[in-house]
């Protein structure tokens, strides 16, 4: 069996950098066990002005679960001091359903009998004006993983469309290369998100039995070459429940922290999505509850209290709303994850149900109503 870090791995035309970031962070990983830490632990954490790696680890430790209340007063503390009460909305585009991999988990996989279906000409720029008619200015554009169907031009094209109508665009494709990353930028892009899904390498290979992402490596250096291609923020992720959440979230934040401190002038990004029922699997079990997905959400607050963080329609609206009070600073609304949804011209399935369907009208009236200040734009281009 080859070794998922080992660069032999990777596949023709997949490019190589450094593994300097990957070998720290999955070293570190392994040796946290979150059954270490006591409530002493957790308390020194809750009131040390700067959190490190140890006191990250008893943030997202068992012992930490009686005291979330206090956990959270200190996060809110945190992001008022660096956000304010503003939280930004975007929407996300699904451009395409095509997708070469098998994740498991996933009802996009190559395997899955679904309607494939993906945007092309105007109707790409009808499902972008539909969005930017709503007032919004930052957009999210998805496609399954597949070099075919959504080959770097057709991905560049989308961004090129998406900037006559949008102030601020991010990325969230299959890993590319560096030259390719900057041709993004060059038409507009500003930042990419990867999901890695889970830093442990047995399962990852487990989920993931055939197509590009089985490579480990070039999956986890994408935010760092797409640093290098000139973007200017990368968003990080495990899909919480698909390996044990807590060492998954510390492996995310580890990973983060590493690539802000050797790209300092990045913006950092966390999403925090959990395992939800998806196409054709509607039972899909979930370990972590909200609480749980709280508690991470917090643990990465006061690790990292400048990084952004996302909380998308998986949730259901009484939880989003409370956790931007707290923690989170962004959220999707008006989301439709159908291709071609948000121009009444659906033509492919959508990867998974929504649980906050609010329009963005609602969205924006809940988050007044509890004194926060809804943000569609916070960038000037220059
Ligand atoms: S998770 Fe992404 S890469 Fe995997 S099957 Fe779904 S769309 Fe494809």
């Amino acid at each position: 069996m080859r070794d998922f870090t080992d660069a032999d791995d990777y596949e023709q035309g997949m490019e190589h950098i450094d593994p300097e970031i990957m070998t720290r962070v999955l070293g570190r990983a392994s040796d946290y066990n979150p059954e270490d830490y006591s409530d002493r632990d957790v308390l020194d954490a809750i009131s040390s002005d700067n959190v490190g790696e140890d006191s990250f680890g008893a943030l997202l430790s068992p012992a930490a679960e009686p005291f979330l209340e206090r956990i959270a007063i200190r996060a809110r503390e945190e992001t008022m001091k660096h956000f304010g009460n503003s939280v930004n909305i975007f929407t996300p585009l699904y451009a395409s359903n095509y997708c070469t991999n098998r994740c498991v988990y996933c009802g996009f996989n190559s395997g899955n009998d679904i309607k494939r279906a993906k945007l092309v000409g105007n109707e790409i720029d009808r499902e972008m004006n539909a969005i930017s008619s709503t007032g919004l200015r930052e957009i999210l554009l998805l496609t399954g993983e597949s070099r075919a169907h959504s080959d770097p031009d057709y991905i560049a094209d989308l961004v090129s469309r998406a900037s006559k109508y949008f102030s601020n665009i991010g990325l969230e494709v299959y890993p590319m290369n560096i030259g390719e990353y900057r041709k993004m930028r060059e038409m507009g892009a500003d930042y990419v998100t990867v999901f890695q899904e889970t830093y442990d390498t047995d399962v990852y290979r487990r989920v993931h039995p055939s197509g590009r992402k089985r490579i480990f490596s070039y999956r986890f250096n994408a935010q760092e070459r797409a640093l290098m291609g000139g973007m200017r923020g990368v968003g990080f992720s495990p899909l919480l429940g698909l390996s044990d959440f807590r060492k998954d979230s510390f492996a995310c934040g580890l990973h983060a922290m590493e690539i802000q401190r050797k790209y300092p002038h990045a913006e950092i990004s966390f999403s925090l999505p959990r395992f939800r029922p998806f196409i054709n699997h509607e039972d899909a079990e979930n370990s972590v509850t909200e609480s749980k997905l709280l508690q991470v959400a917090m643990a990465y607050r006061l690790f990292m209290p400048f990084a952004a963080e996302t909380i998308s329609t998986r949730e259901r609206p009484g939880f989003r709303d409370n956790i931007v009070g707290i923690c989170a600073t962004k959220m999707s609304a008006g989301v439709s994850v159908g291709i071609g949804e948000h121009s009444g011209a659906e033509k492919g399935d959508a990867q998974f149900d929504i649980s906050d369907p609010r329009s963005l009208e609602e969205v924006m009236n809940a988050l007044i109503a509890n004194g926060r200040q809804p943000v569609f734009n916070d960038y000037v281009k220059v």
